[in-house]
Protein backbone atom coordinates (compact mmCIF):
# COMPACT_ATOMS: atom_id res chain seq x y z
CA UNK A 1 0.00 0.00 0.00
CA UNK A 2 1.28 3.39 -0.89
CA UNK A 3 1.82 5.73 2.39
CA UNK A 4 -0.80 8.35 2.02
CA UNK A 5 0.36 12.15 3.22
CA UNK A 6 -0.72 12.56 6.34
CA UNK A 7 -2.29 16.37 7.25
CA UNK A 8 -3.27 17.72 10.57
CA UNK A 9 -5.91 20.69 10.75
CA UNK A 10 -6.20 22.17 13.85
CA UNK A 11 -10.48 23.72 14.11
CA UNK A 12 -11.44 20.61 12.88
CA UNK A 13 -14.57 20.05 13.79
CA UNK A 14 -15.44 24.02 13.37
CA UNK A 15 -17.56 25.40 9.95
CA UNK A 16 -14.00 25.96 7.75
CA UNK A 17 -12.14 23.23 9.50
CA UNK A 18 -14.77 20.36 9.35
CA UNK A 19 -14.98 21.31 5.38
CA UNK A 20 -11.34 20.95 4.96
CA UNK A 21 -11.57 17.57 6.61
CA UNK A 22 -13.73 16.18 3.68
CA UNK A 23 -11.69 17.73 1.05
CA UNK A 24 -8.39 16.28 2.73
CA UNK A 25 -10.16 12.47 2.82
CA UNK A 26 -11.80 13.32 -0.85
CA UNK A 27 -7.75 14.26 -1.95
CA UNK A 28 -6.63 11.07 -0.28
CA UNK A 29 -4.68 12.47 2.37
CA UNK A 30 -4.65 10.93 6.11
CA UNK A 31 -6.18 13.31 8.54
CA UNK A 32 -5.17 14.32 11.82
CA UNK A 33 -8.00 16.58 13.29
CA UNK A 34 -7.83 18.67 16.35
CA UNK A 35 -10.11 20.75 18.26
CA UNK A 36 -10.91 21.77 21.83
CA UNK A 37 -14.37 22.49 21.05
CA UNK A 38 -15.07 25.50 22.59
CA UNK A 39 -16.60 26.89 19.45
CA UNK A 40 -16.29 23.88 17.33
CA UNK A 41 -18.94 20.59 17.19
CA UNK A 42 -18.31 17.28 16.77
CA UNK A 43 -21.14 16.78 14.61
CA UNK A 44 -19.56 18.72 11.88
CA UNK A 45 -17.17 15.80 10.90
CA UNK A 46 -18.74 13.19 13.05
CA UNK A 47 -19.73 11.03 9.75
CA UNK A 48 -15.58 11.05 9.71
CA UNK A 49 -14.88 8.74 12.18
CA UNK A 50 -15.34 5.68 11.22
CA UNK A 51 -12.65 6.55 8.19
CA UNK A 52 -9.55 4.52 8.67
CA UNK A 53 -7.49 7.62 7.59
CA UNK A 54 -9.12 9.97 10.23
CA UNK A 55 -8.33 10.73 13.62
CA UNK A 56 -9.11 13.19 16.05
CA UNK A 57 -7.54 14.36 19.21
CA UNK A 58 -9.39 16.82 21.59
CA UNK A 59 -6.48 19.58 22.25
CA UNK A 60 -6.20 23.00 23.00
CA UNK A 61 -3.74 24.16 20.36
CA UNK A 62 -2.31 27.32 22.59
CA UNK A 63 -1.09 24.59 24.82
CA UNK A 64 2.18 22.77 23.36
CA UNK A 65 1.08 20.26 20.21
CA UNK A 66 2.33 16.93 19.95
CA UNK A 67 1.21 14.70 17.28
CA UNK A 68 3.40 11.15 16.65
CA UNK A 69 4.47 10.34 13.48
CA UNK A 70 5.50 12.05 10.01
CA UNK A 71 3.20 15.55 9.27
CA UNK A 72 3.80 16.91 5.48
CA UNK A 73 1.08 19.80 5.75
CA UNK A 74 -0.20 21.73 8.45
CA UNK A 75 -3.78 23.84 8.18
CA UNK A 76 -4.12 26.27 11.47
CA UNK A 77 -7.28 27.24 11.12
CA UNK A 78 -8.37 27.23 15.40
CA UNK A 79 -9.84 30.34 16.20
CA UNK A 80 -12.98 31.78 17.37
CA UNK A 81 -14.15 33.46 14.39
CA UNK A 82 -17.41 35.82 14.72
CA UNK A 83 -17.52 39.23 16.77
CA UNK A 84 -19.81 37.79 19.31
CA UNK A 85 -17.28 35.08 20.00
CA UNK A 86 -14.39 37.56 20.40
CA UNK A 87 -16.27 39.10 23.19
CA UNK A 88 -17.19 36.29 25.22
CA UNK A 89 -13.91 34.86 24.75
CA UNK A 90 -11.19 37.37 23.85
CA UNK A 91 -8.17 36.01 25.48
CA UNK A 92 -8.12 32.46 23.86
CA UNK A 93 -8.47 34.37 20.64
CA UNK A 94 -5.11 36.28 21.63
CA UNK A 95 -3.84 32.94 22.57
CA UNK A 96 -4.90 31.03 19.90
CA UNK A 97 -3.44 32.90 17.44
CA UNK A 98 -0.21 33.68 18.97
CA UNK A 99 0.84 31.06 20.91
CA UNK A 100 -0.78 28.19 18.88
CA UNK A 101 0.28 29.46 16.03
CA UNK A 102 3.91 29.52 17.19
CA UNK A 103 3.10 25.90 18.52
CA UNK A 104 2.24 25.26 15.36
CA UNK A 105 5.22 26.54 13.68
CA UNK A 106 7.19 24.82 15.91
CA UNK A 107 5.83 21.60 15.01
CA UNK A 108 5.95 22.47 11.62
CA UNK A 109 9.60 22.84 12.01
CA UNK A 110 10.24 19.40 13.81
CA UNK A 111 7.93 18.05 11.36
CA UNK A 112 10.09 19.77 8.14
CA UNK A 113 6.16 20.37 7.03
CA UNK A 114 4.26 22.85 5.19
CA UNK A 115 2.45 25.04 7.05
CA UNK A 116 -0.86 27.30 6.19
CA UNK A 117 -2.57 29.70 8.34
CA UNK A 118 -6.06 30.68 8.71
CA UNK A 119 -5.43 34.76 8.36
CA UNK A 120 -8.62 37.29 8.00
CA UNK A 121 -9.86 40.29 6.11
CA UNK A 122 -9.97 41.53 9.30
CA UNK A 123 -6.20 42.41 9.25
CA UNK A 124 -7.31 45.09 6.85
CA UNK A 125 -9.68 46.79 9.67
CA UNK A 126 -12.04 49.13 9.08
CA UNK A 127 -10.60 49.71 5.48
CA UNK A 128 -10.00 53.21 3.51
CA UNK A 129 -9.09 51.68 0.68
CA UNK A 130 -11.70 49.21 -1.85
CA UNK A 131 -11.50 46.70 -2.47
CA UNK A 132 -8.54 45.40 -0.25
CA UNK A 133 -5.17 44.74 -1.98
CA UNK A 134 -2.87 42.41 -0.12
CA UNK A 135 -0.39 45.54 -0.38
CA UNK A 136 -3.00 47.17 1.60
CA UNK A 137 -1.66 47.33 5.44
CA UNK A 138 -4.71 48.08 7.00
CA UNK A 139 -6.81 50.35 9.59
CA UNK A 140 -7.06 48.12 12.73
CA UNK A 141 -7.98 49.75 16.06
CA UNK A 142 -5.49 47.77 18.68
CA UNK A 143 -7.58 48.04 21.48
CA UNK A 144 -11.47 47.69 20.36
CA UNK A 145 -13.57 44.75 20.67
CA UNK A 146 -12.13 43.37 17.33
CA UNK A 147 -8.80 44.25 18.23
CA UNK A 148 -8.35 41.05 20.28
CA UNK A 149 -8.97 38.23 16.93
CA UNK A 150 -7.36 41.49 14.35
CA UNK A 151 -4.02 41.88 16.39
CA UNK A 152 -3.75 37.68 16.89
CA UNK A 153 -4.09 37.41 13.36
CA UNK A 154 -1.66 40.34 12.25
CA UNK A 155 0.68 38.84 14.86
CA UNK A 156 -0.20 35.38 13.56
CA UNK A 157 0.79 36.29 10.12
CA UNK A 158 4.13 38.25 11.42
CA UNK A 159 5.21 35.04 13.09
CA UNK A 160 4.67 32.67 10.08
CA UNK A 161 6.75 35.17 7.75
CA UNK A 162 9.49 35.26 10.75
CA UNK A 163 9.66 31.38 10.36
CA UNK A 164 9.49 31.50 6.71
CA UNK A 165 12.44 34.05 6.45
CA UNK A 166 14.41 32.81 9.35
CA UNK A 167 13.92 28.88 9.64
CA UNK A 168 13.33 28.51 5.72
CA UNK A 169 10.30 27.16 6.86
CA UNK A 170 7.35 25.98 4.01
CA UNK A 171 4.92 28.47 4.96
CA UNK A 172 1.62 29.77 3.34
CA UNK A 173 -0.85 32.71 4.45
CA UNK A 174 -4.07 32.89 3.33
CA UNK A 175 -6.56 36.13 4.39
CA UNK A 176 -10.30 34.59 4.35
CA UNK A 177 -13.15 36.82 3.55
CA UNK A 178 -16.58 36.44 4.89
CA UNK A 179 -17.50 32.80 4.14
CA UNK A 180 -20.89 31.10 4.50
CA UNK A 181 -22.24 27.61 3.99
CA UNK A 182 -23.57 24.38 5.65
CA UNK A 183 -21.98 23.94 9.20
CA UNK A 184 -22.10 27.22 10.14
CA UNK A 185 -22.98 27.89 13.66
CA UNK A 186 -26.82 29.22 13.79
CA UNK A 187 -25.81 31.61 17.07
CA UNK A 188 -22.31 32.82 16.68
CA UNK A 189 -23.71 36.16 16.46
CA UNK A 190 -22.83 36.40 12.31
CA UNK A 191 -25.05 38.02 9.99
CA UNK A 192 -26.30 34.87 8.11
CA UNK A 193 -26.53 32.22 10.94
CA UNK A 194 -28.47 35.36 12.53
CA UNK A 195 -30.90 36.39 9.71
CA UNK A 196 -31.47 32.50 8.72
CA UNK A 197 -32.02 31.95 11.94
CA UNK A 198 -34.92 34.76 13.03
CA UNK A 199 -36.59 33.83 10.06
CA UNK A 200 -36.77 30.53 10.79
CA UNK A 201 -37.73 31.32 14.63
CA UNK A 202 -40.59 33.89 13.34
CA UNK A 203 -38.24 36.73 14.19
CA UNK A 204 -37.42 40.05 12.87
CA UNK A 205 -34.33 40.07 11.19
CA UNK A 206 -31.82 42.69 13.33
CA UNK A 207 -29.50 44.86 10.74
CA UNK A 208 -27.13 46.42 12.78
CA UNK A 209 -26.71 50.59 11.43
CA UNK A 210 -28.76 51.55 8.54
CA UNK A 211 -27.96 48.38 6.82
CA UNK A 212 -25.59 50.91 4.18
CA UNK A 213 -22.39 48.33 5.23
CA UNK A 214 -21.25 46.30 2.60
CA UNK A 215 -19.78 42.35 2.96
CA UNK A 216 -18.94 40.19 0.15
CA UNK A 217 -20.39 36.49 0.83
CA UNK A 218 -18.05 33.49 -0.48
CA UNK A 219 -19.84 29.84 -0.53
CA UNK A 220 -17.36 27.64 1.21
CA UNK A 221 -16.69 25.03 -1.30
CA UNK A 222 -15.02 27.82 -3.07
CA UNK A 223 -12.98 28.93 -0.80
CA UNK A 224 -11.33 25.45 0.54
CA UNK A 225 -10.42 24.83 -3.33
CA UNK A 226 -8.91 28.37 -2.81
CA UNK A 227 -7.32 27.40 0.58
CA UNK A 228 -6.26 23.71 -1.07
CA UNK A 229 -4.75 25.32 -4.32
CA UNK A 230 -2.83 27.71 -2.29
CA UNK A 231 -0.84 25.43 -0.04
CA UNK A 232 -0.06 22.97 -2.90
CA UNK A 233 1.48 26.69 -5.03
CA UNK A 234 4.57 28.03 -4.10
CA UNK A 235 3.34 31.66 -3.12
CA UNK A 236 4.54 32.73 0.22
CA UNK A 237 3.06 35.94 0.47
CA UNK A 238 -0.56 36.72 1.64
CA UNK A 239 -3.21 35.84 -0.53
CA UNK A 240 -7.08 36.98 -0.56
CA UNK A 241 -9.49 34.56 -0.86
CA UNK A 242 -13.04 35.42 -1.04
CA UNK A 243 -16.15 36.64 -3.32
CA UNK A 244 -15.73 39.89 -4.82
CA UNK A 245 -20.04 40.08 -5.36
CA UNK A 246 -20.29 43.26 -2.61
CA UNK A 247 -23.36 43.90 -1.42
CA UNK A 248 -25.46 45.84 1.45
CA UNK A 249 -26.50 44.27 4.87
CA UNK A 250 -30.23 45.97 3.98
CA UNK A 251 -30.24 44.03 0.37
CA UNK A 252 -28.47 40.81 2.22
CA UNK A 253 -31.35 41.34 4.69
CA UNK A 254 -34.13 41.65 1.43
CA UNK A 255 -32.92 38.59 -0.32
CA UNK A 256 -32.86 36.44 3.16
CA UNK A 257 -36.51 37.34 3.23
CA UNK A 258 -37.19 36.11 -0.07
CA UNK A 259 -34.84 33.44 0.34
CA UNK A 260 -37.04 32.32 3.73
CA UNK A 261 -40.31 33.61 2.14
CA UNK A 262 -40.65 34.89 6.08
CA UNK A 263 -43.23 37.74 6.53
CA UNK A 264 -41.26 39.69 9.67
CA UNK A 265 -39.69 42.74 8.64
CA UNK A 266 -36.70 44.27 9.39
CA UNK A 267 -35.44 46.32 12.70
CA UNK A 268 -32.70 48.54 13.04
CA UNK A 269 -29.99 47.90 16.05
CA UNK A 270 -27.03 50.22 16.68
CA UNK A 271 -24.10 49.34 14.85
CA UNK A 272 -21.51 47.47 16.69
CA UNK A 273 -18.34 49.53 17.64
CA UNK A 274 -15.61 49.10 14.92
CA UNK A 275 -17.87 47.55 12.12
CA UNK A 276 -16.23 47.86 8.98
CA UNK A 277 -18.12 50.23 6.59
CA UNK A 278 -16.95 48.05 3.56
CA UNK A 279 -15.51 45.12 2.71
CA UNK A 280 -14.29 43.73 -1.02
CA UNK A 281 -11.40 41.06 -2.09
CA UNK A 282 -9.28 42.29 -4.60
CA UNK A 283 -9.09 38.19 -6.16
CA UNK A 284 -5.74 39.42 -8.48
CA UNK A 285 -3.58 37.62 -6.88
CA UNK A 286 -5.57 34.26 -6.60
CA UNK A 287 -6.62 34.69 -10.15
CA UNK A 288 -3.25 35.13 -11.55
CA UNK A 289 -1.13 32.75 -8.97
CA UNK A 290 -3.41 29.71 -8.17
CA UNK A 291 -5.94 30.14 -11.33
CA UNK A 292 -9.04 30.23 -8.89
CA UNK A 293 -11.92 32.66 -8.50
CA UNK A 294 -15.30 31.80 -7.00
CA UNK A 295 -17.87 29.91 -9.15
CA UNK A 296 -21.23 29.52 -6.61
CA UNK A 297 -23.37 32.69 -6.76
CA UNK A 298 -24.76 33.85 -3.89
CA UNK A 299 -28.20 32.56 -5.07
CA UNK A 300 -27.05 28.88 -5.51
CA UNK A 301 -24.80 29.16 -2.16
CA UNK A 302 -27.80 30.71 0.15
CA UNK A 303 -30.41 28.09 -1.11
CA UNK A 304 -27.92 25.22 0.06
CA UNK A 305 -27.26 26.84 3.16
CA UNK A 306 -30.63 27.57 3.61
CA UNK A 307 -31.95 24.00 3.41
CA UNK A 308 -28.61 23.02 5.88
CA UNK A 309 -30.57 25.23 8.67
CA UNK A 310 -33.93 24.12 8.05
CA UNK A 311 -32.78 20.51 8.57
CA UNK A 312 -31.14 21.20 11.83
CA UNK A 313 -33.53 20.06 15.17
CA UNK A 314 -35.55 22.72 17.31
CA UNK A 315 -33.17 22.15 19.59
CA UNK A 316 -30.66 23.76 17.99
CA UNK A 317 -32.58 26.35 16.14
CA UNK A 318 -34.08 27.51 19.38
CA UNK A 319 -30.44 26.90 21.48
CA UNK A 320 -29.60 30.90 22.43
CA UNK A 321 -25.83 29.69 23.63
CA UNK A 322 -23.19 27.98 22.67
CA UNK A 323 -22.89 24.74 24.99
CA UNK A 324 -18.93 24.74 25.50
CA UNK A 325 -19.54 28.54 26.64
CA UNK A 326 -21.15 27.14 30.08
CA UNK A 327 -18.88 24.21 30.43
CA UNK A 328 -15.43 26.02 29.67
CA UNK A 329 -12.64 26.58 32.27
CA UNK A 330 -10.45 29.41 31.64
N1 LIG B 1 -24.98 42.28 11.23
C1 LIG B 1 -26.31 42.68 11.23
N2 LIG B 1 -27.22 41.96 11.97
C2 LIG B 1 -26.88 40.85 12.68
C3 LIG B 1 -25.53 40.43 12.68
C4 LIG B 1 -24.61 41.17 11.95
O1 LIG B 1 -26.68 43.67 10.59
O2 LIG B 1 -27.76 40.27 13.34
C5 LIG B 1 -24.01 43.06 10.44
C6 LIG B 1 -22.75 43.43 11.20
O3 LIG B 1 -22.92 44.64 11.91
C7 LIG B 1 -21.75 43.59 10.05
C8 LIG B 1 -22.24 42.56 9.02
O4 LIG B 1 -23.59 42.26 9.37
O5 LIG B 1 -21.84 44.87 9.49
C9 LIG B 1 -21.45 41.27 9.00
O6 LIG B 1 -21.33 40.84 10.32
P1 LIG B 1 -20.65 39.47 10.74
O7 LIG B 1 -20.70 39.40 12.22
O8 LIG B 1 -21.26 38.36 9.98
O9 LIG B 1 -19.14 39.53 10.25
P2 LIG B 1 -18.05 40.69 10.10
O10 LIG B 1 -17.86 40.75 8.64
O11 LIG B 1 -18.55 41.99 10.67
O12 LIG B 1 -16.88 40.16 10.84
Amino acid sequence: MVNKKRVLITGAAGFLGSHLCDRFIKEGFHVIAMDNLITGDLRNIEHLFKLPDFEFYHHDVSKFVHVPGELNYILHFASPASPIDYLKIPIQTLKVGSLGTHNLLGLARAKKARIIIASTSEVYGDPTVHPQTEEYYGNVNTIGPRGVYDEAKRFQEAITMAYHTFHGLETRIVRIFNTYGPRMRLNDGRVLPAFIGQALRGEDLTVFGDGSQTRSFCYVDDLVDGIYRLLMSDYVYPVNIGNPSEITIGDFAEEIIKLTGTTQKVIYNPLPKDDPKQRQPDITKAKEILGWQPKVSRAEGLKITYEYFKSLPNEVLYQRDHKSFDSYNK
